[in-house]
């Protein structure tokens, strides 16, 4: 249900204005016979009791007992409570008349009390069940008073809404047109609509700037911001005597859940206070101090603030990005379309929203950063629980976070009736902690900003004025310390651009005993190399990987630089042109977050969620960590994004061997069987040619030539290949949206009917072993390994599990083996699960093992993980007297599309279960595969078929007298009739492929 936008801001007057109108015009009122209801306010609340008063007059005296009232031309019987046993709305009437109709004084105007009371029984919507519910009673309805006895009616158009000021996504740019406008009619101030760009779905990313002026934002963008980025020091010594002058730093608002819904909507209350109003004032309640806080709210305690906000404006540029998830805001969910959580994604960046949101948060790198969520237990407002991420300047950022906190809490309070807030880092131990970048706030944090999460405690009215408090209050903190908050951030930028590695930053980092353990820097000194190198060629794993890694921290902010002659270091010679972060800059915090594997944490028994993010490890590719000052004397600046590498094909033979090393490589190989085209796949290694690679023709091939990252090499005519044709798998997913999107985007026939599957991929609980019938199976993780185990499909199958969030990079030993082709035997790979496989069937091939080192465990948050040390980490199996395999990993591939190393673990388990063969011994194979693919119906009609048949039949015929050369003259006749077939449409791209590679097989063979 979509409710009109005219009605956003619900106006009483409006619905008043007509009443003596229309009973003087009465006679004019044709159309229908309604006149207007004249209602005490026009606009209702479900998490809010109202009553409204109605009056009518229908010009006579009319029967008491004959009016009746409906609601959206429904009895108000009708509207009924939800039920919770019945999850539907079938419970006592919430719609209900408290005081019955009587006329005024002597008149025949009659009047009556209704109460719109909570059809949820609660204030409080954010119970996850109500959440899903509760929007489809939001619209714009009729109240009606009728007279029974003659049918006449009076109405009025009134709102019924979560809270008042609350908007579906498609109201939100009109919302800020229209603020817009008022704007440009009162005041000089400089209000600019931006998209970002669209999501998934199509929908714009809506972003708002408010200034004081447009130079405002221009000096900012590109004087005071290059300023503090590449030359901190000599704004701080501005600050320091008094120099800096007029400026404007940046505050952003977000929110990033679409379900919690309260932040989009006081973004819109904030953005038109600060655009059009003079002043804005507000209530701060003191603080409930915990004793806990070392800390006393270091601001005034006045309760009544009131901003200038043309003082404001001198001091800040508000950015308002709305929402992040519009696609999840029109549906009401959480997640984005394809089911990724944004906030977790802010530093994968695979999903479009998040990296958007990222590039402009990089662009504008802000000093304060309020994130608006919606309802943990209580008024939650960081900063977090430890422990901390390590790239942080702690020490730089935490006193001013723990202030404006309280400032926010306060004015939270002073504007809601909400008695109380608490910050995660007084009063809980651990769990909810600022480690993974992948926050909003976190990643904001490596930009230098003073960036917190804000969860109001329930989905309702009152939330959304605490959360508008919210909003004044960090305003309010920001104005009256912007010197010295500026100033911090600027420090921030300074360590970075000197290299300094600040022991006050140490005291932050503790272990679970809460003893300090400061930057982990092994052996040396600093703990930020000098450079990352991002090689390519011979010694980068993929050049595809690195070069996206480029683009990314391009768009990220990072000064990423490029060699300009070819400089040794430590041995090592590195060409002119390879790309390299150098780690004296403004955001080496951000690089070092992303690019570094991370710390083992596993000594903390509580975590909010997976920490890793080591971008080499997962995305596969080589990055190393020099630390060597001034090791690259000759550089350039990389000012642009920069090329991705494509594949470059030799024409001068008719087939290519396509290496099995990217997932670009995985996608064409879909595409083409999806064209009907010939796959093979070598299952031998021979010579440079590895079990596993692909083999196509050159022709089908060179429409991906410059698109596609692949590595090809001719195949030579006189090369022979054990080979297995490909069959387009038929893939049906089961689990999580995250796995589902992947195989999606590796471009597998995915299907929804499980039945219509030749492979099912799984990371979910359902296993059922009937539904295997000539099907494979991969499973994936702790969830279906448990469900197999269960099922006692494989009997001596066992595993054992920490717990299924544990998580971190681990070292593999990988086994040569045809489901592990284009892995070495040594790699890192990841796991979300805590698992490890205990028990191997006997027949089962084990694929790979936990490593036996000690130190097998790099990175990550897995209390336990020393158990899984040696350990089997995937096998595959063929089931007895049936075509199924089953193949199982005790880690995950698929990781919210972020382990793309993986997915080949996973593409060549999906390949190795749907292949089929191309004739290669004799005609009698080919005839075989020929009633295959006749009874497939790959041929246009029965005519067409048969003379195919006539024609491999007398083929067959010669070959069985061993006529060598009628064998090859009918045999290439047969291949003119299958160029005539496909020329006409009689046979299929799949059918003539195949009957096409099957002939020349047979006439090599023969020749
Ligand atoms: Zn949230």
């Amino acid at each position: 249900m979509k409710k009109l936008f005219g009605s956003w801001k619900g106006s009483l007057l409006a619905l008043t204005l007509g009443f003596s109108f229309v009973l003087n015009a009465n006679d004019v009122v044709e159309a229908d016979e309604k006149s207007d209801l004249d209602v005490s306010r026009s606009t209702f609340s479900l998490t809010e009791e109202r009553t409204v008063e109605v009056k009518a007059d229908f010009g006579e005296d009319i029967e008491l007992e004959d009016v009746e009232f409906e609601f959206g031309e429904k009895d108000l019987s009708e509207w009924k409570k939800w039920s919770e046993d019945e999850e539907d709305f079938d419970g006592e009437p919430f719609i209900n008349v408290i005081e019955e109709p009587k006329f005024v004084d002597d008149t025949t105007e009659v009047q009556a009390t209704i109460e719109f009371g909570l059809p949820f029984d609660t204030n409080d919507l954010s119970n996850r069940k109500i959440r899903t519910e509760y929007q489809q009673l939001i619209d714009d309805y009729e109240l009606t008073m009728i007279n029974a006895e003659n049918g006449e009616e009076a109405t009025a158009t009134v709102e019924l809404n979560v809270y008042d000021e609350f908007l579906f996504y498609d109201e939100r740019k009109p919302a800020i047109d229209e603020i817009i406008t008022k704007s440009n009619e009162t005041n000089d101030r400089y209000v600019e609509y931006q998209s970002l760009g669209e999501t998934t779905e199509g929908r714009e990313l809506n972003f708002v700037i408010l200034a004081k002026d447009k130079n405002a934002v221009d000096k900012y963008l590109n004087e005071t911001l290059p300023t503090a980025l590449e030359d901190p020091e000599s704004l701080i010594d501005k600050i320091e005597d008094g120099n800096m002058g007029d400026y404007q730093v940046p505050i952003w608002f977000n929110n990033m859940h679409a379900d919690e819904v309260e932040g989009p909507d006081a973004q819109i209350a904030l953005l038109e206070k600060f655009a059009v109003e003079n002043e804005v004032t507000f209530d701060m309640d003191e603080a409930v101090m915990d004793e806990e806080m070392e800390n006393d709210a270091p601001f005034d305690k006045e309760k009544d603030i009131t901003l200038d906000v043309d003082e404001v404006l001198d001091d800040v540029i508000f950015l308002y990005a709305f929402e992040n998830n519009p696609d999840g805001r029109v549906v009401n969910t959480r997640g984005n379309a394809n089911g990724f959580d944004p906030n977790r994604d802010m530093a994968f960046q695979t999903q479009v929203e998040p990296a958007l949101i990222a590039e402009e948060m990089a662009k504008w790198t802000p000093m304060s950063y309020i994130d608006m969520h919606g309802y943990v237990d209580g008024f939650l407002i960081e900063p977090t629980t430890p422990p901390h991420n390590p790239n942080y300047e702690y020490d730089l950022l935490w006193n001013e976070m723990v202030e404006q906190a309280h400032s926010m809490g306060q004015a939270g309070m002073g504007n809601s009736n909400l008695d109380s807030y608490f910050m995660p880092i007084f009063d809980m131990e651990s769990g909810w902690d600022d480690m993974n970048p992948g926050y909003g706030p976190s990643l904001a944090m490596l930009h230098g900003a003073f960036s917190h999460t804000v969860e109001v405690p329930e989905l309702g009215q009152d939330s959304y004025n605490a959360m508008y408090g919210v909003g004044l209050g960090s305003t309010y903190y920001v104005t009256e310390n912007k010197d010295k908050l500026y100033k911090n951030q600027l420090q921030i930028f300074e360590r970075g651009v000197n290299g300094e590695d600040d022991r006050s930053v140490d005291e932050y980092l503790i272990d679970v005993d809460r003893e300090e353990i400061g930057r982990l820097r092994g052996d040396n000194d600093n703990f930020f190399p000098d450079y990352y190198v991002i090689p390519e060629g011979e010694d980068q794993k993929s050049d595809l990987e690195a070069r996206k890694m480029v683009n990314y921290l391009l768009r990220n902010g990072v000064t990423v630089e490029k060699t300009t002659k070819d400089t040794d270091v430590n041995g090592t010679m590195y060409s002119e042109g390879t790309y390299i972060v150098p780690m004296k800059q403004a955001k080496r915090g951000f690089v070092n977050a992303v690019l570094q594997d991370g710390e083992d944490v596993s000594d903390w028994d509580d975590m909010y969620d997976p920490i890793i993010v080591a971008f080499p490890v997962l995305r596969g590719f080589d990055a190393q960590e020099i630390r060597e000052p001034e090791a690259f004397t000759h550089t350039t600046e990389v000012d642009e994004s920069v090329e991705i590498p494509t594949g470059e094909i030799d024409e001068n033979s008719q087939k290519q061997v396509l290496k099995n090393s990217t997932n670009d490589t995985i996608q064409i190989v879909n595409y083409l069987l999806q064209e009907g085209k010939i796959v093979e796949k070598v299952i031998e290694t021979k010579d440079e040619i590895n079990k596993g690679d692909l083999v196509v023709n050159t022709k089908d091939l060179l429409q991906y030539e410059g698109d596609y990252s692949f590595e090809t090499e001719p195949l030579e005519s006189s090369q022979e290949l054990k080979v297995e044709q490909l069959k387009l798998p038929k893939v049906s997913v089961n689990g999580s949206s995250q796995l589902e999107y992947s195989v999606k985007d590796l471009g597998f026939n995915v299907v929804d009917d499980q039945a219509d599957a030749n492979v099912i991929v799984s990371d979910g609980k359902e296993f059922n072993p009937e539904t295997l019938s000539e099907k494979s199976f991969v499973g994936i993780g702790s969830n279906t390994l448990d469900a197999v185990e269960e099922s006692n499909l494989l009997p001596e199958f066992d595993f054992d599990i920490t717990k299924d969030n544990h998580e971190g990079i681990f070292k593999a030993k990988v086994n040569d083996h045809i489901l592990t082709s284009g892995y070495q035997e040594d790699e890192l790979f990841y796991t979300t699960f805590g698992a490890w496989i205990t028990s191997v069937p006997e027949e089962g091939e084990v694929l790979a093992n936990f490593s036996d080192d000690d130190d097998f465990y790099v990175a990550g948050w897995w209390p336990g993980h020393e158990k899984a040390q040696g350990e089997v980490l995937a096998f595959t199996q063929k089931l007895e007297n049936t075509d199924t395999d089953i193949t199982l990993f005790a880690n995950d591939l698929a990781f919210r599309a972020h382990t793309q190393y993986s997915y080949r673990l996973l593409a060549n388990s999906i390949f190795d279960s749907s292949t089929e063969e191309i004739p290669d011994e004799d005609v009698e194979d080919m005839i075989e595969v020929f009633e295959d693919l006749k009874e497939a119906g790959e041929f246009e009609d029965d005519q067409s078929a048969r003379s195919l048949k006539v024609h491999l039949s007398a083929v067959n015929r010669y070959e069985k007298k061993e006529l060598d050369e009628k064998v090859v003259k009918h045999l290439e006749g047969f291949k003119v009739l299958l160029d005539h077939q496909q020329k006409e449409n009689l046979i299929s791209d799949k059918a003539y492929n195949i009957l096409k590679e099957g002939s020349d097989n047979l006439i090599e063979k023969w020749e």
